[in-house]
């Protein structure tokens, strides 16, 4: 039995950095850059109004209010045709450039129109000037993305921006997910005698997506060697197989001794963890294979602290583990044996700080109880008290 910790050591240390892959740029949302990205241009590309009002020239403000003749009017989009000379100005658009001669927009709030194509000024907001002048935010050539970068929807953006149709990412793994055990049907089968539906195909498919990645169902297997063999064959092909259930020490757990058999190297398949003990890990030359206990709240858990991980290695992530919080317990709690334990928990913000709050289920099975919760507590064996500081590992991702 390993500690999760060395556990997890050993998971990112096998989990290779995919190649790099060109996409279109829709497809890059939640990839990893692997080139870095300068502009095309200066962004903004002109001096640009940050208000509806009128361009005026700040020394025509110096008594107010103003009155001012208004020489043509810019929306977003058209470009200006006159410049402004003292005693003049023009109406403009948020968006639209600023015309030669003008250095200051007074917002429409601030005017009042008059008879004859004039205006009034009757405030100035000035010094501030509601001008994002050419290339403040970026000029071009500068770097605006670097390698490495996580891209999320400011960056595709971002992207965008810049002129990046297409752009470089780390390839995202493929995965395959199977269900293992006698016992299981379809959803769309009611259970007879001794059966239950399969749940962990669907949670599993569900994690993949949250994490970014596609993942492949290959139905449930039979626990017999030959059709284990052959959907585990099956998933061997994909970047990364999932297999829930059939890891543990039961007369008919054959997954160990299938994948060994299939050359899977396997590098543990005890964890000192509570759910979650017989978790298995193995490399198939560069793929990676995961045994997750089939209870359906220690699949969940496996993933989470081990697959989640290893996916966001090989998608190119700098920092794969999944972020914990600190927190204190809302109430105390005591772990017996000589397991880490993964405790359900409701994280509720008080004030400055988090609390965590346990929950009462009826363990590793109880998909019901564990859906209230949104985190796990991480608690050594022992006992603690209400208001200990412990870490929490949020759920959401
Ligand atoms: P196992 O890890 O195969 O010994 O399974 C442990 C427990 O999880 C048993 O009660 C199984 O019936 C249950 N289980 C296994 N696979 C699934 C699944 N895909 N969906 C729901 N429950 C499962
Ligand atoms: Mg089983």
């Amino acid at each position: 039995m390993i500690a999760p910790q060395e556990a997890l050591r050993i998971v990112l240390e096998k989990s290779p950095r995919l190649e790099a892959v060109e996409v279109p740029l829709p497809e890059a949302d939640g990839a990893v850059l692997d080139e870095s990205v300068a502009s095309d241009s200066d962004l903004p590309p002109f001096d640009k109004s940050a208000m509806d009002g009128y361009a005026v020239r700040s020394a025509d403000l110096a008594r107010l209010p103003a009155d001012l003749a208004v020489v043509e009017s810019l929306p977003a989009g058209t470009a200006p045709t006159r410049p402004i000379q003292g005693g003049t100005c023009a109406k403009i658009m948020t968006g639209a450039p600023v015309p030669e001669g003008a250095d200051t927009v007074v917002r429409v709030e601030h005017t009042e129109w008059l008879a004859g194509g004039r205006v009034r000024i009757l405030r100035s907001d000035l010094p501030q000037r509601n001008i994002c002048a050419r290339g403040e935010d970026v000029r071009k050539g500068e770097t605006v993305l670097e390698v490495g970068r996580v891209l999320h929807p400011p960056e595709i953006g971002l992207l965008a921006s810049v002129g990046r149709e297409r752009v470089r990412i780390v390839r995202r793994p493929t995965v395959a997910v199977l269900a293992t055990g006698d016992e299981l049907v379809s959803v769309s089968t009611v259970p007879g005698p001794g059966q239950i539906r399969d749940a962990n195909s669907w949670s599993l498919l569900a994690c993949c997506r949250r994490a970014g990645v596609g993942a492949e169902s290959l139905g449930v297997a039979r626990d017999t060697l030959d059709h284990l063999g052959d959907r585990i064959a099956r998933g061997l092909e994909r970047d990364v197989l999932l297999v829930s259930g059939g890891v543990s020490v039961g007369e008919w757990d054959l997954v160990p001794k299938v994948l060994r058999d299939l050359g899977v190297a396997i590098h543990f398949a005890t964890v000192r963890m509570k759910p979650g003990k017989p978790t298995l890990f193995g490399t198939h030359g560069r793929g990676l294979v995961f045994g997750l206990p089939g209870n359906p709240v220690s699949t969940i858990v496996g993933f989470h602290l081990f697959v989640l991980p290893a996916l966001r290695r090989m998608m190119g992530w700098a920092d794969p583990a999944p972020p914990t919080v600190a927190a204190t317990l809302a109430v105390g709690a005591k772990v017996r044996g000589d397991r880490t334990a993964y405790l359900p928990a409701v994280l509720r913000r008080e004030g400055e700080t988090w609390t965590a709050e346990v929950i009462e289920t009826r363990g590793s099975a109880d998909l019901v109880g564990f859906s209230r919760a949104d985190a796990l507590v991480v608690l050594e064996p022992g006992v603690h008290p209400t208001g200990t500081r412990v870490q929490v590992l949020p759920l959401q991702f």
